[in-house]
């Protein structure tokens, strides 16, 4: 054993040395890696390099379900890069340039997009990716059998990408973790409406056929853009100082709800921190069918009037979702709990049943044989088809709330607050949460978060 060990670290040896002396340069550059290694969806992203933004031209025919676009995608390598990835699923691409030279790529018939520049892009220098593109948008089957994606409507789109629905309408690198600005021109015939992320810019009409312009310009995941369009009547008014936009579809009959949008803003702001983004609003569509909304940054996305726990359990992930975001999917009830618990409190805040009642009324309600209640514990299971179990909302929030009783309201609201304002356009995981909760509580709360994000059984002592 030893020798032929001994041989070998030679041989590793020779063969270092001759790469070293040989090619020097050439030898530095690697292609970047077709994912991320999330546990739930490790194709998801790409390695080797970083998004600033992205700057996408829409074009969209409702008739034909036909969209055409135009991405330019600024972005800093992290390592030396031979090629990269990209997540693109279908269309034809018809041009795709890399710091304005056309560039070689290949398709893997999924999502991996692999570009080849003429020349290796050097760590740490920034580069512009140009695609144009073109053809019928894809709808994605997640494996709950949620659907996603570019979504037609009667009239236009329902466009909503958690998790993984962001590729199957424009090529980026599709991971939470890397955040970017986004700049949108959409098209679409006259009389129908797009929406997308952050402040409006302009619209103007010509050759019957209108371009919607917005601008998000704070940090955004890939998977919180939209760009839901189709006949909407928009009202935009201000909520605070910033411009609110709320986009109703004229076939619902709008009820009272969506006024509460300004009132559930300013009290999450009261209790989580100053609202993290420059924009605010709600796209109301008729697409019942799609079975659920989306908190898609600065305008949550509903399928119909939503009631009011639910417009406020999608306005609170502005701060926990959109702006405090997961690194890695197992996570999510960062989002779904925090949201969760949110709906309570708003509950709570204007008089009606209080979170701890809420809780009280969880608990008692579903004893310990009720395995499909408690179970598996939210931070605990990597599979893709229970995303979004249950218990990433009910025990995610009770978390919440049982951590309220034990640490006491002034910390517990210290609490929230410094994890909303701390991690502001951050990446986030529950070790950190855990953390920060035994800092500002002085407390070891290892047993009080394994009975209650860890263990598959109801908590019983904590
Ligand atoms: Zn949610």
């Amino acid at each position: 054993m030893r020798s032929r060990l001994a041989r070998a670290t030679l041989c590793i040896a020779a063969l270092a040395v001759a790469v070293c002396v040989g090619t020097a340069a050439a030898a530095t550059f690697t292609p970047g890696s077709p994912g991320l290694g999330d546990p739930m969806f490790p194709n998801a992203g790409n390695g080797g390099y970083d998004v600033q933004s992205y700057n996408l031209t829409l074009d969209y025919t409702p008739s034909t379900n036909q969209l055409s676009g135009k991405s330019v995608i600024t972005a800093t390598a992290t390592q030396a890069l031979s090629s990269f990835d990209l997540d693109l699923r279908g269309f034809a691409i018809s041009r795709l340039l890399v710091n304005g030279r056309a560039a070689a790529f290949t398709r893997d018939g999924g999502q991996e997009l692999t570009v080849t520049p003429k020349s290796g892009l050097q760590s740490g220098t920034r580069f512009v990716v140009t695609i144009d593109y073109a053809g019928t948008p894809a709808v994605v089957t997640d494996p709950d059998e949620s659907i996603e994606g570019w979504i037609p409507t009667e009239d236009g789109a329902f466009v909503v990408n958690e998790p993984q629905g962001s590729p199957a309408w424009y090529p980026c690198n599709d991971n939470p973790r890397d955040k970017a600005t986004f700049d949108f021109a959409i098209t679409v015939p006259d009389g129908l409406t797009a929406l997308a992320n952050g402040v409006l810019v302009s619209n103007a009409s010509s050759a019957g056929k209108t371009t919607w312009v917005w601008k998000e310009s704070d940090p955004m995941a890939t998977y919180l853009a939209t760009a839901t369009l189709g006949r909407f009547d928009l009202t935009i008014s201000k909520v605070g100082n910033i411009p609110s936009y709320v986009a109703v579809d004229p076939q619902l009959a709008k009820g009272q709800v969506l006024d509460k949008l300004p009132e559930a803003v300013q009290f999450y702001s009261s209790i989580y921190g100053p609202y993290p983004f420059n924009a605010v609003g709600a796209i109301v569509d008729s697409a019942k069918f799609v079975g659920y909304s989306l908190e898609t940054q600065t305008k949550p996305n509903f399928p119909a009037v939503p009631d009011e726990a639910t417009l406020v359990h999608e306005l609170s992930h502005s701060w926990f979702g959109d702006s405090v975001t997961l690194t890695e999917w197992p996570d999510i009830w960062l989002h779904e709990g925090f949201a969760t618990w949110s709906e309570w409190i708003w509950s709570e805040h204007e008089g009606n049943k209080t979170a701890a009642q809420r809780f009280k009324q969880l608990y008692d309600s579903h004893p310990a044989s009720d395995t499909v209640f408690w179970g598996p514990a939210p931070a605990r299971f990597t599979d893709p088809a229970l995303l979004f179990n249950g218990t990433v909302y009910d025990r995610g929030g009770m978390t919440l709330e049982a951590l309220r009783e034990k640490i006491g309201d002034p910390t517990f609201f210290r609490l929230i607050r410094d994890w909303a304002t701390q991690n502001r356009y951050g990446n986030v995981a529950t070790q950190q949460f855990i953390a920060l909760a035994e800092r500002e509580s002085g407390r070891d709360l290892t047993a009080f978060f394994d009975a209650w994000l860890f263990e598959d059984a109801k908590p019983t002592t904590w």
